[in-house]
């Protein structure tokens, strides 16, 4: 039984879509670049405002959490805060959302953007209009479109169709040191029966998309070394090993004539291929995103489609090497050579498995004798492979196909999200729903990041028919509130 307000509620939001582009327009005017010390009263500033605002549409506790003295990650220098609230008026018998985002934003420095980036400026362009800040989609828009629909609900229906926690980080785009430090200081911020995790992409503005898979991370250093000493070109050259050479036929070694990675290549359900032909992901969409010149292909498909290549395989890049540098010439055999390497791990994929064929590829017969180590970096990121069925994503169906026309097509990311895995460890058991505002055109963490305004609209809508559905499909689930 649909709630009486819904439609009420409905209509406002479609009324007052330029009251929620106005808050927030005001909270992208604050650099809350987080990986910048001289930032960091900005990303206080926000988190305050923030707070605020909750306060304001009818949230208790809206609060900010700081860790205990002595409490941050090895790898932390600071903790932001997070920002957290919650309404429990809806009772135990109704379940309790958490809605997570973040507001803190990736710096622009060095960056040429055509409008001053904590400036928001709107303009139209072909599929629409759309708002250009840095964090605009990215993603502040994600928690912003669920303030202003749980602000809809409260003001016009006097209450929510369920709980509703919120935790909004300050840390994400440093990759979330201090997030499980959180976790376990204020476990019940986080205490919830379904989760929505709001910092992910559309697969078009038409086209809304849930995330179900990440690749994982795994960075290592690898080292070729043949003497203690550089030694003449002249009078050593093919008598003893060269590491830089060594290290370059290593590199080649593990990649097939693509240049893609040939070991540990992922299985790929066929009844997963057959569904990924739907996604938007044709040659044109991802040539004008990678820039690519005239000219130059994309590498071939080999039966597999775009989406299986980005979401499904693992695939390796070179970070760094210390390959004698332009400027830095001299006829020597270097003493050594190092690459640090990133490898991209399929769904399912461990961090150990890689690890191990690794070794095991590079340390075997290494080219012309040389001494090879392999070592493991911080801060890697497990993969995340996520069944999507059960009352919740039922429930998300109905409440976009009510807002956008059709359900969202489930999709995978090609990168590695550091919380989501750590919400995947920690409460895997509960339904995860992943959502965001960004769109293919929206150059997150590049110049001129876009929101598409569209989809800001349809977002809003989704949260508060969402809201009601989760409310409806989980009653009687154990509500933790
Ligand atoms: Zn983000």
């Amino acid at each position: 039984m649909p709630h009486a307000a819904r439609p009420r509620v409905m209509a406002v939001v479609d009324a007052s879509l330029e009251l929620a582009i106005a808050r927030l327009e005001g909270f992208l005017a604050i650099p809350a670049i987080s990986c910048d010390p001289a930032h960091d009263g900005d990303v206080r500033r926000l988190a305050e405002h923030v707070r605020a605002d909750l306060e304001r549409v009818g949230f208790a506790r809206a609060r900010l959490l700081d860790l205990p003295e002595g409490d941050l990650a090895s790898n932390a220098r600071r903790a932001h805060p997070c920002v957290a609230a919650e309404w429990l008026g809806a009772g135990p018998t109704k379940p309790t959302i958490l809605v997570y985002g973040h507001l803190d934003l990736q710096p622009v420095k060095g960056e040429s953007w055509d409008t001053p980036p904590h400036t928001p400026v709107r303009k139209q362009t072909p599929s629409g209009e759309r708002l250009y800040a840095r964090g605009a989609a990215d993603d502040m828009a994600g928690w912003v479109s669920w303030l202003v629909a749980l602000e809809a609900w409260l003001t016009h229906a006097g209450e929510l169709p369920c709980n509703v926690r919120l935790i909004i980080e300050g840390e994400e785009e440093i990759g979330s040191p201090n997030l499980e430090r959180f976790m376990d200081a204020f476990p019940d911020a986080f205490t919830a029966d379904v989760m929505v995790l709001t910092d992910t992409e559309n697969p078009s503005v038409d086209l809304p998309g849930l995330t179900v898979s990440l690749r994982g991370l795994l960075e290592v250093d690898i080292t070729c070394s043949s003497a203690t000493s550089d030694v003449h070109s002249g009078l050593f050259g093919n008598i003893v090993p060269d590491p830089t050479i060594a290290l370059c036929m290593l590199i080649a070694r593990l990649v097939d004539d693509d240049g893609r990675l040939r070991i540990l290549p992922a299985p790929v359900d066929a009844e997963w291929l057959a569904r990924s032909v739907d996604v938007p992901l044709g040659d044109d969409v991802v040539r004008s995103a990678a820039h690519l010149r005239e000219g130059v292909n994309l590498l071939p498909d080999r039966h597999l489609t775009r989406a299986a290549w980005a979401w499904r395989q693992p695939s390796v890049t070179v970070l760094s090497t210390t390959l004698p540098q332009p400027g830095f010439e001299k006829n020597a055999i270097r003493r050594e050579a190092t690459a640090v390497l990133s490898f991209r791990l399929a769904p399912g994929q461990t961090r150990e498995a890689m690890l191990e064929v690794l070794e095991r590829s590079l340390k075997t017969n290494p080219p012309s004798g040389v001494l090879v180590t392999v070592n493991e970096r911080a801060g890697g990121s497990m993969s995340w492979d996520y069944q999507a069925e059960g009352p919740a994503f039922d429930a998300a169906d109905r409440a976009y196909k009510e807002a956008w026309g059709c359900v969202p097509l489930r999709i995978g990311v090609g990168g590695s999200i550091p919380f989501v895995a750590l919400f995947g460890r920690r409460f895997g058991s509960l339904p995860l729903l992943l959502n965001g505002v960004m769109d293919p055109q929206t150059t997150a963490h590049g110049p001129n990041e876009s929101l598409h305004l569209g989809v800001f609209h349809k977002a809003i809508k989704a949260n508060v028919a969402l809201l009601e559905e989760l409310g409806e499909a989980l009653t009687g689930a154990r509500a933790n509130v």
